[in-house]
């Protein structure tokens, strides 16, 4: 986006607006911070804001300022409908592809013509909003929101709240500030954040000190389950879910379990198979270390995509069949999953 198109949104929003915020389903830190702070900024000017997200959040972002505002979707499709239906600007944050909120939701925004200003760090954006604000390289829609804020020259107002939001959303999809994505940039932009009031300890603790005790359980299975397949450097985790009810699986209790499978030495591709008979699918989480690209992967074979490194996909075959596809296409793959 250049210039002009920054002038040309603060000059529409110049003016109280009917305007709603939509994320992705299965909302994380990032959906949420990012959601959440362009709220809170926006509610400072005279508009009509709601944030729509499809479905609930795990436990550990529930205590984000205003995140009981937000507005789910699948609790309340009548209410959830109209918000959309009247929007004059629409945001879509944290996504780029209209299937990603699920099938209800995607009918409703499909439908629609408002505005839409698309915020967002996936690649390969779908073309359907007026204003497309995306950068793959960033590590997350909370920072892109910070620079939106920047282009708009309205830092003076992040607030406390406003920064906590942010700050989530950048610790939460910067994996602590540890993938490749989290810059000098990302640090200077934190570091800000931390001058406005946002508590990096006290966030931290929010969203990591929330174990308990069938969570611990339900990751010693998941690692009980770990398989690794040496030539391919490519090691894998199942859930299927007897598994995950013989623990009480919560919304969020499997978050991160993946990366113990890419932490092994000598592995560059890791995968987590969660089984959701509610849903009918085998929900997928994939990812890598160097050049192998698990958004193309997961593209190509799994109905999914993200980045290049962290990708999401799913699969209407049962578990066991799913994961014999996988194991199926490593071997076309030998010469790309090699350690670098
Ligand atoms: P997760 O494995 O945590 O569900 O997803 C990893 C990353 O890939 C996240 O950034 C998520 O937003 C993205 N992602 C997950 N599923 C999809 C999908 O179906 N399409 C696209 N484009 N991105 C996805
Ligand atoms: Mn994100």
């Amino acid at each position: 986006m250049n210039f002009e198109d920054f002038q040309s949104i603060k000059q529409i929003l110049s003016k109280p607006k009917k305007i709603v915020i939509v994320t992705h389903r299965n909302p994380d830190g990032d959906a949420y911070g990012s959601s959440l702070a362009l709220y809170l900024y926006l509610l400072k000017f005279d508009h009509l804001v709601s944030v729509v997200s499809p479905n609930d959040c795990p436990n550990f972002l529930k205590w984000l300022p205003k995140e009981d505002k937000i507005v789910i979707f699948e609790n309340d499709v009548k209410n959830g409908t109209k918000i959309i239906e009247e929007a004059e600007i629409i945001f879509a944050l944290d996504f780029n592809a209209f299937h990603r909120v699920g099938e209800k939701m995607q009918r409703v925004l499909e439908k629609v013509n408002p505005i839409f200003v698309m915020i967002d760090h996936h690649q390969q954006p779908d073309d359907f909003a007026k204003f497309t604000y995306v950068d793959p390289k960033i590590c997350s829609t909370s920072q892109m929101i910070f620079q939106f804020l920047a282009k708009l020259d309205h830092l003076d107002f992040i607030d406390k709240d406003i920064a906590t939001c942010m700050y989530t959303g950048i610790l939460t999809d910067s994996g602590s500030f540890r993938f490749p994505a989290t810059t000098s940039e990302t640090h200077r932009i934190v570091a800000q954040l931390l001058d406005k009031g946002a508590n990096n300890s006290e966030i931290y603790n929010q969203i990591h000190d929330v174990n308990t005790f069938n969570r611990m359980q339900l990751l010693g299975k998941a690692l009980q389950n770990l398989k690794i397949i040496d030539v391919y450097h490519t090691a894998y985790i199942t859930l299927s879910q007897s598994e995950l009810n013989k623990f009480k699986f919560q919304k969020g209790d499997t978050e991160g379990f993946v990366n113990y499978a890419l932490s092994l030495k000598n592995v560059i591709f890791a995968a987590i198979f969660i089984e959701d008979r509610k849903q009918g699918i085998i929900k997928i989480s994939f990812r890598s270390v160097g050049n192998f690209s698990v958004n193309d992967f997961s593209r190509n074979y799994f109905d999914g995509g993200g980045h290049i490194n962290a990708a999401g996909g799913r699969s209407k075959e049962s578990l066991k069949n799913t994961v014999d596809r996988f194991l199926d296409i490593l071997p076309s793959l030998k010469n790309e999953l090699i350690p670098s």
